[in-house]
């Protein structure tokens, strides 16, 4: 199928999704496509802005469907634009920021569209820190998926090394749980993949991921 913006043709998605669909009609439309690095001027098809993981799923599908690239954007502050894609499908998961702090208080679980602020202000009445970045509007996905460094580096190691699981989407639709235990593979790959290979990161939207012990306590 062609993709012609204005023909109706993202209907079919807007009736499966939660979310809202911006397309080049909608006066959000320049706002919905912004990123932090103002440098980077791309004009998606459509932004999709998930309200729920159930959204994940039908936009995977919609982009396969229709041979059209997809860039996921957590908190958008990839400064190549990784998060956004020109004639494609933008899967903007920023609105999915439930944070969970275990009874035991030990590890983190947290959803696709927290920033390092969430976190922060999550873990922190329980006396809990997840080393990360040092600017609270950067996505903890994005960052971990590089890394991710900051001031609790060398006290605590990087991001990754306290990330102890992560629920994935992957580009056939699957929904699977990776761990050092379980898919290992993927797991590895997600550990400071990154932008260097941004096939993971787009075709495979973290969900919920659990961080744990060696990031937990601060003193
Ligand atoms: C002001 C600023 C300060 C920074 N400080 C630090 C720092 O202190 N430490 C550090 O390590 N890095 C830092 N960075 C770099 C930052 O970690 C990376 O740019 C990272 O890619 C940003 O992630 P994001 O989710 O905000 O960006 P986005 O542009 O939304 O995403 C970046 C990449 O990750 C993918 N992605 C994001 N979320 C998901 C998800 N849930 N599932 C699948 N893929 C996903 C996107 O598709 C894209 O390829 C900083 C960047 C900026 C602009």
């Amino acid at each position: 199928m062609t993709a012609t913006a204005g023909s109706g043709w993202l209907d079919d998605l807007r009736r499966e999704l939660a979310g809202e669909v911006v397309d080049a009609g909608s006066p959000a439309y320049d706002e919905a496509r912004r990123v932090w690095n103002g440098m980077i001027d791309r004009r998606p098809l459509a932004i999709v802005r998930a309200l729920s993981t159930a959204d994940i799923g039908p936009v995977l599908h919609f982009a396969r469907e229709h041979g059209l690239p997809l860039a996921v954007r957590g908190g958008g502050h990839n400064v190549a634009g990784n998060g956004t894609v020109d004639d494609g499908i933008v899967l903007d998961i920023a609105a999915l920021k439930e944070v969970k702090v275990d009874p035991n208080g030990t590890t983190v679980t947290a959803q696709p569209g927290v920033i390092l602020g969430d976190l922060d202000r999550a873990t922190e009445p329980a006396g809990l820190i997840v080393p990360a970045g040092v600017v609270s509007g950067t996505g903890l996905f994005g960052l971990t998926l590089g890394g991710g460094f900051g001031w609790l580096t060398r006290a605590y190691g990087l991001t990754i090394d306290s990330m102890l699981a992560a629920e994935v989407m992957t580009a056939s639709g699957d929904h699977v749980r990776t761990s050092g235990t379980e898919d290992a593979d993927l797991f590895w790959g997600l550990r400071g993949g990154g932008g260097a290979t941004s096939a993971w990161s787009r075709r495979s939207p973290m969900r919920r991921s659990a961080w744990g012990r060696r990031c937990s306590r601060a003193t």
